[in-house]
């Protein structure tokens, strides 16, 4: 399926809405989700026109593929949850339940997350 640009992420990532950025680099934007499961709920997510992770890791450059995922262990680090622990994960497709098609990957942390979702 064609990347749709304008889903909410890619509308952030135009500026075109307000997200409550905390980290932003050339390869992607940390920011609050609007809707937080845990007390830090952050959304980190690549810039550029990429669905999934699978999208992303079969057809981005490698230096935004390095970049991206350096930026989500310099979020996690910035949360301050690497002794207390977080999660992170990624929703693609239906069965996932993905509600915006533009690759993200969530970061808990600030409670116990309890075993692994299923
Ligand atoms: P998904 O189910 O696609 O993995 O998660 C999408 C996430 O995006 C949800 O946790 C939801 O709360 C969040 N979200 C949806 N719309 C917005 C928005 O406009 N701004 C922000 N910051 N988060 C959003």
């Amino acid at each position: 399926m064609a990347y749709d640009d304008t889903n909410i992420f890619a509308r952030i990532l135009r500026g075109e809405i307000p997200a409550k950025t905390v980290y932003e680099d050339e390869h992607a934007l940390a920011f609050h989700d609007i809707n937080p499961q845990a007390p830090q709920h952050i959304l980190v997510i690549p810039k550029g026109p990429y669905q999934s992770m699978d999208d992303f890791t079969a057809h981005a450059p490698d230096a935004l593929i390095a970049g991206f995922f350096k930026a989500v262990g310099h979020v996690a680090r910035q949360m301050g949850a690497t002794e207390t622990g977080y999660r992170i994960l990624a929703n693609h497709g239906a069965d996932a339940h993905q509600e915006v098609p533009h690759l993200h990957i969530h970061i808990f942390a600030g409670r116990p997350l309890g075993p692994m979702l299923t």
